[in-house]
């Protein structure tokens, strides 16, 4: 296609037309709290901004690598931190668009975006001057007396440059240039094919004998998609809203493979969005940068800078909750397939049927469903008690601020401020699903927080969810699932807005991949307390509060099915580990490679049209490789940490600031297991999280 070629042009025709002082990326913001500038910035900014964002990055550098004194920590180390502020900001902004409100131009402007960043990153991570500085500062780290913030700063800042192959031959650097720009590219792609795959299909039924069983809310929400297309009857799709309750409730067993299949073939059809050639060339390039810096393996590589320490640290987590989980996971099989059979169906339950009946079963069983739970989680009410949450634990309080610019109407920015009144950060709420958005649930920051001149600049973050809209006839209900995702993206939220870091790139949620599910994680253990739900949990209709005996169900259904979804996602973490500690490119059939790594935990038959690898964007478009194990890890720490409130308290002020003191204000300041110990008293065990889940 030419596409892409009369999008340069226009892009190169643009860049000239558009001058730095018109543009509103490169000036200051003049927004509340210097809020990024929705209401003013255009696309055709994009490209423009970031030519002049790294060309101010370089200049920052140059300055770093031409300064004739000898290298210190503050004109080297210090220096480093600060550069590249302006790409930064430009980044942030341009970053979350493309994930909470995407269009086709973005995309294409990310394609032209993406190389020109590698290249700025590796034009730092290369320059041997600049390696050479951070050397002979690292050379004197002893002698330099340096708190223990420094000191961390100073070891990432050293160790990154080997990572990022500064102690290679020429000849090397090329070719790991040649990778990681190749790489950026292939992951961009593999998330967009994915996007892709995702909103182009939608299940059409015009006749409302084949969607018995579906709760009137999905039918009101199929149907209002459907007439926003022109369309008689009702549209289902990919995004969970539309999904989940479809494979939950619909009777029709074709329509619910139909569905499934689509769901779990993304990007595996064979055609111009298929993945598999991207998977292997991500993994293969991934191993051939992982050996050139002279590890046998990627997952070697990664592991160097996480909590886990190494494969075997992995594997060894992986290994024990799997010989904890897999006869409970065949137990919980069995009894929904016996189930099914009560009910008249014969044959083996298939994945399309799994959630169905599991469901039903679930209501049996617990007699609950999301249906029973939805009228009492308000979506405006449970912001409250999530907030609310907040204001008791740490004493910060949130106001909406409809002065802070939005990228879309639907977002609202709140100011939030600490316990004695300071400023503390922006945060921006994005709850429903759009077609420009990606689906799933995120926290990210439009800016980081770090102190200069004793100035603490303070952060703006944001939580973006696909939650369900309110219809007609309801406001916005949640599911129980969807209340316990927003507490999670909240969790991510404190960890940003408490950030208390000197240095930026130590600061919030930048920490160790097996360490940042911790913050968030731990915020959903407040959600199956009655004490705390009372405060908000109450009928939309009636106002009646959460009844005790609902509570009690919550928490027996929470672990329902505990040893399948144990299983399933450590069947996730194998796949991972599986494609990143191959130390030879893998040539051979992508769906056998997946078979064969998560052979151990296969609780179905294989199918063959579906493939998880092809639609795994956590590992070949995100930063989750050789790290989806982190999720299960999180769960080990967020047990144990929680175990503490459960001791002294749920609304416990001195666990609560101790929490924020130790390991939300402290970012990536020190080494994970260091903050948790300090936390903690010790080092964390896997006790609680097996009691919690009843796997003990
Ligand atoms: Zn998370």
């Amino acid at each position: 296609m030419n596409n892409k070629l009369a999008a340069v042009i226009i892009f190169l025709m643009i860049s000239v037309m558009v001058k730095a002082q018109d543009n509103p990326l490169l000036g200051d913001f003049n927004s509340p709290h210097k809020t990024a500038p929705f209401d003013k910035i255009k696309n055709e900014h994009f490209i423009p901004a970031f030519q002049e964002s790294i060309k101010q990055g370089e200049s920052e550098i140059e300055a770093i690598v031409k300064n004739p004194a000898a290298p210190t920590f503050d004109n080297t180390v210090v220096a480093l931190d600060r550069a590249g502020r302006l790409l930064n900001r430009t980044a942030g902004v341009f970053f979350n668009l493309m994930s909470a409100e995407t269009s086709d131009e973005l995309q294409q402007i990310a394609q032209e975006v993406s190389p020109m960043l590698t290249k700025f990153q590796n034009d730092i991570s290369l320059n041997p001057v600049l390696f050479e500085k951070v050397k002979a500062v690292y050379a004197q780290k002893d002698k330099l007396a340096l708190n223990a913030e420094q000191q961390t700063l100073l070891e990432n800042s050293y160790v990154n440059f080997i990572r990022q192959g500064a102690n290679l031959t020429d000849v090397q650097k090329e070719k790991f240039r040649e990778i990681s720009t190749e790489l950026s590219k292939l992951s961009l792609k593999f998330g967009e094919n994915v996007l892709k795959e995702t909103n182009g299909y939608q299940l059409h039924v015009a006749d409302k004998s084949n969607l018995t069983g579906l709760p009137d809310g999905a039918l009101e929400a199929a149907a209002a998609k459907a007439k926003s297309k022109n369309k008689v009857g009702w549209i289902f799709d990919l995004n969970m809203p539309s999904y989940l309750p479809f494979m939950k409730y619909a009777d029709n067993r074709e329509l619910r493979k139909e569905l499934n299949l689509a769901y779990n073939s993304k990007a595996f059809k064979g055609n111009e969005f298929d993945n598999q050639e991207n998977v292997k060339k991500i993994a293969a390039l991934r191993l051939e940068m992982a050996q050139l810096l002279g590890y046998s393996n990627y997952a070697n590589y990664a592991l160097e800078r996480r909590m886990a320490t190494n494969p075997a640290g992995v594997y060894k987590l992986l290994d024990d909750l799997y010989e904890a989980s897999f006869n409970k996971a065949n137990q919980e099989k069995a009894e929904v397939q016996d189930y099914a059979k009560r009910n008249g169906f014969t044959g083996e339950i298939m994945p399309w049927d799994w959630t169905y009946y599991s469901e039903k079963l679930k209501v049996e069983k617990f007699d609950l469903n999301d249906e029973m739970l939805k009228p009492y989680f308000e979506l405006s009410k449970v912001v409250d008690g999530v907030f609310g949450l907040a204001t008791e634990l740490y004493g910060i309080t949130f106001k909406p601020n409809r002065n802070i610019p939005v990228y879309n109407e639907e977002v609202i920015p709140y100011e939030v401020f600490d316990a004695d009144g300071k400023f503390l950060a922006v945060l921006y709420t994005d709850f429903h699903p759009r077609a420009g958005k990606q689906g799933g649930a995120w926290m990210n920051d439009f800016k980081g927080q770090w102190k200069e001149n004793g100035v603490d600049s303070r952060p703006h973050i944001t939580i973006v969810m696909n939650f369900t809209r309110p219809t007609e006839s309801k406001p916005a209900l949640l599911t129980f699932d969807e209340v316990e995702t927003l507490m999670h993206e909240f969790g991510h939220a404190l960890h940003g807005m408490f950030a208390n870091s000197t240095y930026q790139s130590l600061s919030g949620t930048s920490v160790y991949r097996d360490f940042v599910e911790l913050p968030s994680q731990i915020m959903e253990n407040w959600a199956v307390e009655k004490e705390f739900l009372d405060r908000f949990a109450v009928h939309y209709q009636t106002g009646e509060k959460i009844p005790a005996a609902l509570v009690q169900k919550i928490v027996y259904a929470q672990n329902y099915l505990a040893g399948y979804l144990s299983i399933r996602q450590l069947s996730f973490g194998y796949l991972d580990m599986a494609w990143h500690i191959q130390e030879k490119p893998f040539n051979g059939n992508v769906k056998e490679f997946e078979e064969n790594a998560w052979a151990k935990t296969r609780i179905f038959p294989v199918i063959d049209e579906v493939c998880m690898s092809t639609q795994f964007s956590h590992l070949f478009a995100g930063g989750y490789a050789a790290g989806y194990y982190s999720y299960k890890w999180a769960e080990v720490l967020d047990a144990d940490a929680f175990s503490v409130f459960k001791e002294k308290g749920l609304f416990n002020k001195e666990v609560a600031q101790s929490f924020r003191e130790n390991i939300l204000e402290k970012g990536g300041t020190e080494h994970p297991m260091v903050l948790y110990k300090r936390f903690r008293g010790h080092e964390p065990t896997v006790d609680a999280l097996l009691e919690r889940s009843g796997l003990r």
